[in-house]
């Protein structure tokens, strides 16, 4: 039988009454002779919920607790989900991420898919079962310790087992009809694209489109899933939705396709470093060492043998870098005066594969933030994208005018 991924997240399983709801659009692809695995989010609130309850118990805690904590909303709902299949006759039943076994690499709160054996779940398919409910976001280490793919994982759960199961497709439903020119909940504007090119979804996704999750893309463009994502609360066709895909299937290529905002960021600056050979490596060693997820990175000119270094990081990792380089400076690694941490700060980005043949991007973006009267505090680029921090009071300001002066607003 042919095999199809349908992933449901925490709002298409917010309640008894959502889980029939999916349940029955599973039993509609069972019915036309799929076997299906259906993987599910936790519902919606409650990841958000466990992660609250560990940080209050432990404000600097073992990410291995972390992860046996906020792993078990998704427990919750794979086996309400199976229940409620059964109910409608459907043969299925539910498998924790250690049942699979979905093994993973040891880094907890960001593991890494390893592995994904499928001779449990293809015997049993053998057997008569229909559907195959997997917990998403979890899965076991080597150590036998469990681990989370970190928030929004089970977006790349559902693209791993599409690409071990060989699946048709991957279906993933959300409370969104699809993947849109900006996040549509801040900007009404914004229109559903019918394709996005993997690459573009990917920087999108990374710059904090979390409507899929970075890790899930890469793994559909590297195994070829057909990726599609639409929506749990309507009825659907198998056109339905937004397709992610090869560039090469789509016709016109903006230069401009879509704007990305990314909420909660941190600037942090370490004033009066010594500007010497190393001291880079000095202070992003121990960061990474730390887990801190550094992203944009700013080294100031030199005065008098002393540079500031700025770099930004999620804001809810500030605590744990700020412990990370007093730790380096005591050890007499590496010396500053001050470390400054701005915390009230959101990455804006524009993305687009045309980029790559168009100039004056930059400077129009740049053109229309100022216009606006937004300061900007940091900016990177690559091939294909251009972001910039500036004051998270801005960032709804900042999507619309962008969206409207890079003509997203249009129908191309
Ligand atoms: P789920 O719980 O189904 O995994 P998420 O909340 O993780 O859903 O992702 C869906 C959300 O992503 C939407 O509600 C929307 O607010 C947000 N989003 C951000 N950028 C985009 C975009 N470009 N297109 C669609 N949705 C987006
Ligand atoms: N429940 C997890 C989260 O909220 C994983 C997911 O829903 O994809 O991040
Ligand atoms: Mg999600």
């Amino acid at each position: 039988m042919p095999v199809l991924v349908m992933k449901f997240g925490g709002t298409s399983v917010a309640t008894l009454d959502r889980i029939r709801r999916a349940a029955k659009r599973v039993g509609v692809e069972v019915a036309k002779g799929y076997d299906v695995i259906v993987i599910v989010s936790a519902m919606s609130g409650e990841t958000n919920k466990l992660v609250g309850f560990v940080e209050e118990t432990s404000p600097l805690f073992d990410a291995r607790e972390y992860d046996a904590v906020v792993s078990s909303g998704e427990n919750v709902t794979a086996g309400l989900m199976a229940l409620t299949l059964q109910e409608m006759d459907v043969p299925a039943r539910s498998w924790q991420g250690w049942q699979v076994p979905l093994v993973t690499t040891s880094q907890h709160s960001s593991a890494r898919i390893v592995d994904i054996p499928t001779d449990n779940i293809t015997r049993k398919f053998g057997e008569g079962m229909k559907v195959a409910v997997v917990a998403g976001f979890q899965g076991i280490s080597p150590e036998g310790r469990i681990t989370t793919l970190g928030r929004g994982g089970s977006d790349t759960t559902a693209v791993a087992f599409a690409a071990a199961f060989d699946a048709q497709r991957c279906d993933i439903y959300t409370d969104v009809d699809g993947v849109y020119t900006t996040d549509p909940r801040i900007c009404d504007k914004a229109r559903k694209l019918d394709k996005i090119a993997f690459e573009e979804m990917l920087e999108l996704a990374s710059l904090g489109a979390k409507v899929l999750q970075t890790r899930s893309v890469e793994l559909a463009m590297r195994y070829k899933v057909k990726l599609r994502v639409l929506s749990s609360f309507e009825e659907q066709s198998d056109e339905a939705g937004t397709l992610v895909c090869d560039e090469e299937e789509i016709m016109e290529l903006n230069v401009v396709s879509g704007v990305a905002h990314s909420r909660d960021e941190a600037k942090m600056t370490l004033v009066a470093v010594e500007d010497r050979p190393g001291i880079a490596a000095g202070i992003f060693t121990p960061l990474s060492e730390a887990g801190i997820n550094v992203d944009m990175i700013v080294q100031n000119i030199s005065d008098e043998g002393h540079t500031d270094m700025t770099f930004s990081c999620p804001v809810n990792q500030v605590a744990r870098a700020e412990k990370a380089l007093k730790a380096a400076m005591e050890a007499g690694s590496i010396a500053f005066s001050e470390l400054v941490a701005d915390t009230e700060v959101c990455k804006i980005s524009v993305v687009g594969i045309g980029m790559r043949s168009h100039t004056g991007v930059a400077a129009k973006m740049f053109k229309v933030l100022s216009e606006e009267g937004i300061n900007i505090k940091v900016i990177t680029t690559s091939e294909i994208k251009i972001s910039v921090l500036v004051e998270r009071k801005y960032m709804e300001l900042a999507v619309q005018a962008l969206h409207h002066a890079f003509d997203l607003d249009k129908a191309s």
